[in-house]
């Protein structure tokens, strides 16, 4: 089920007298495609609960329109819009037994939605099988893992068979091991039911890894809209390319003179067609290059061997941040000069932004 969301507003007003209002989602745009799996990411408070609440219907719009494929839902009941629902907390029913915990939203349908008590005990042993729990259908939540608890409420909100499927930071509650796990279990389901699924999380690692499109936000505002990888390789803010990656992009107090990128005072690539300003340059860190003649000088922090690669941990004065990380092979040779490493850089791992406004800043590679 394709889902479109058309300047979806959603403002809360203030309390206090001198507090602001809030527009946690302002002037929402876009398209989820069928059967996609999409990652809404952003930072705490950048809305992203909230944009799955107006979709489940839990919360009313301020402005704007939801359609589930043709269907306006904008004001169809939460029960009625045939969604999905997994929270971080995973919020079973303790006194009842993962079997009654799936049951549960099946034992209300009302009509011609009612079905037998065979049909309920198969769709039910249906849903614990897609995510692998049917072995623990007597046990009660208590005596289930994290990570089992999750997987009973993802069998709770596929068993009425959803149109879409809303996950709010389901893996937050999980340690590391079972987050990897359960976030792959996550793809393999979704990928199995084909559930046009919206995934929220803060996480960018996680966004990009499960998602096959996603929403970068900030502040109720969406930053930028894509496949992961293109985001990553080409992102439209300095917010956008600071927040995905890691480690994380490095980025430096620059300016553009007679086309060519100053760090510092040295010209560290030539950057065709930038008029003369100053800028932040943002360089990801496999887009260092260890060059004894390289025109970008750090001084020597540590190297952190770490198998694969190496990281090579240094500083310069007009880096944003503590240090500036890069990442090179590990068969490389870090040869070191008076405390001085140097580097040329990768151009297409570089990345110009308007020291004002942050926008990116294109240029043609020389
Ligand atoms: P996220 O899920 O991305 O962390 P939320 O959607 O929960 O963010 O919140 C977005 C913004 O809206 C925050 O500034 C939050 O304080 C505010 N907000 C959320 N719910 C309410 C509410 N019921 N009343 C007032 N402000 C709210
Ligand atoms: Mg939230």
């Amino acid at each position: 089920m394709k889902v479109s969301l058309q300047h979806l507003t959603k403002k809360f007003s203030s309390r206090g007298k001198n507090q602001d209002d809030v527009i946690a989602v302002n002037d929402f745009n876009f398209e989820i495609p069928d059967g996609q799996l999409i990652g809404l990411l952003g930072p705490s408070g950048c809305g992203k609960s909230t944009t799955l609440n107006l979709l489940s219907g839990l919360l009313k719009p301020t402005s704007g329109r939801i359609f589930f494929g043709e269907d306006d839902v904008t004001d169809l009941p939460a029960e009625n819009r045939g969604v999905g629902l997994v929270f971080q907390n995973y919020a079973l029913y303790p006194h009842l037994t993962v079997r009654k915990n799936i049951l549960f939203p099946l034992q209300n349908l009302k009509g011609a939605a009612k079905l037998s008590k065979e049909e309920m005990d198969q769709r039910a042993l249906a849903a614990a099988k897609l995510v692998q729990i049917d072995g623990l259908m007597d046990r009660k939540p208590n005596e289930l893992s994290g990570g089992q608890q999750q997987r009973v409420a993802i069998a709770r909100a596929l068993v009425k068979m959803p149109r879409i499927l809303l996950l709010d930071e389901p893996l937050s509650n999980l340690d590391a091991r079972l987050r990897l796990q359960t976030r792959e279990e996550i793809h393999r389901i979704q990928k199995e039911t084909k559930i046009t699924t919206i995934f929220v999380t803060h996480d960018q690692e996680e966004a990009m890894s499960i998602s096959d499109l996603i929403v970068v936000m900030k502040d109720g505002n969406i930053q930028q809209i894509g496949k992961p990888q293109e985001v990553y390789d080409d992102p439209v803010n300095l917010f956008v390319a600071a927040f995905l990656g890691t480690p994380p992009i490095n980025v430096f107090r620059g300016e553009v003179r007679q086309e060519l990128l100053c760090i510092g005072q040295d010209a560290v690539l030539p950057v065709k067609g930038v008029k003369d300003q100053p800028v932040f340059a943002a360089i990801r860190p496999e887009g260092f290059v260890l060059d004894e003649d390289g025109p970008l000088r750090c001084r020597l922090g540590r190297v952190e061997v770490m198998g694969r690669d190496t990281n090579v941990v240094s500083t310069h004065p007009a880096m944003q941040g503590e240090s500036v990380r890069s990442i090179v092979p590990s068969d490389s040779e870090v040869k070191v000069n008076g405390g001085e490493v140097r580097f040329s850089l990768r151009p297409h791992k570089v990345y110009l932004f308007d020291a004002q406004t942050e926008a990116r800043i294109r240029f043609e590679e020389a």
